[in-house]
């Protein structure tokens, strides 16, 4: 019994710095289970709030922002910039509503030389992840990528009842574009492609490269209507383009499928609807959008 009051006294004496060093060796810990970067913000957050009564941080990267806050009325803050080995690491902000003492700062500091590896391992992962996911020629998502997206895009359907759309599109007799101008000349078709896509999609639209001369609009909240009003306008921006290489000037058109989603669809039944749309195109002319119903 009285040891249990020396020890409860003894540890109610503990210096604030031994304290802090069993914090961070705990921080450690838990930065150590994540890669992703969303969570280790979390963490860090929640450490940081607990032990500096921080009412909000603001991480920026790369023109991305995350802001984690338990409290949004704070006046002061403290900035730091983060770098680890010649590295950027993004800015970090912290606000509390009352100012933050010298040695809290440096509490504050000593919690991000144990943030900056795991970030840095996080920022790592992600960009591996972002590479994984587009494809390298265009730029554009890849087939990896749209996979994951319109599993995403159903579930949401499924929760919200929400119409959504997809349009597959192939250029038309590209064999001959590679025939014609060469193969490097076909690989710009390609790449102006995707640049138009991404000029005729809408900020929520996801538009992809399936492979070879195949690609691919993901349309969330859009029926077939107007999934094939896109569809037209691309198909009429493909045909009007005057795709260049080294000085030629190439013609090239496009054929579309589009599908829009019905109750209990799988990836699988969406995709092929619109492959069947489009084959239908191909079939009947080529350069021209068709619905499949379904
Ligand atoms: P269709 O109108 O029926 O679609 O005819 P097509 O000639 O477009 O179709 P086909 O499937 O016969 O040929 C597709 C061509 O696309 C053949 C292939 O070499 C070319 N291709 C696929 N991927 C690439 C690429 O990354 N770069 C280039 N330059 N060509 C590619
Ligand atoms: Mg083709
Ligand atoms: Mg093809």
């Amino acid at each position: 019994m009285v040891e249990k009051n020396i020890i409860t006294l003894a540890s109610s004496r503990e210096p604030r710095s031994l304290k802090l060093d069993r914090l961070n060796q705990s921080l450690i810990r838990k930065l150590q289970t994540s890669l992703d970067l969303a969570e280790l913000l979390d963490i860090f957050f929640s450490e940081a709030a607990d032990w500096l009564s921080i009412d909000r941080m603001k991480y920026s990267y790369q023109g991305r922002n995350t802001t984690l806050a338990r409290n949004e009325k704070a006046r002061h803050s403290a900035n730091y910039g983060l770098k680890l080995e010649g590295q950027q690491l993004g800015e970090l902000t912290i606000f509390r509503s009352s100012k933050l003492g010298a040695d809290e700062l440096n509490d504050f500091e000593c919690m991000l030389s144990a943030l900056i590896y795991p970030l840095r391992n996080a920022i790592r992962y992600q960009a591996a992840l972002d590479l994984a996911m587009r494809d390298p020629l265009t730029g554009i998502a890849n087939k990896m990528a749209m996979d994951g997206q319109l599993q995403r895009e159903i579930a949401l359907v499924f929760r919200h009842a929400e119409p959504m759309s997809v349009i597959m599109l192939d250029l038309d007799f590209f064999k001959m574009v590679n025939d014609t101008y060469g193969h490097m000349a076909g690989d710009a078709v390609l790449m102006q492609t995707a640049t138009i896509m991404q000029e005729v999609c809408r900020e929520s639209d996801f538009p992809f490269r399936f492979g070879g001369e195949e690609f691919g609009i993901i349309l969330p909240k859009t029926d077939a209507e107007g999934a094939s009003i896109i569809a037209e306008r691309l198909r009429l921006k493909i045909e009007s383009h005057r795709f260049s290489f080294n000085g030629a000037t190439i013609p090239c058109t496009a054929s579309f499928g589009v599908s829009a989603y019905k109750p209990e669809d799988t990836r699988s039944d969406l995709l092929s609807r619109a492959d069947r749309a489009l084959y239908k195109a191909k079939q009947s002319g080529r350069n021209k959008v068709l619905i499949d119903l379904g």
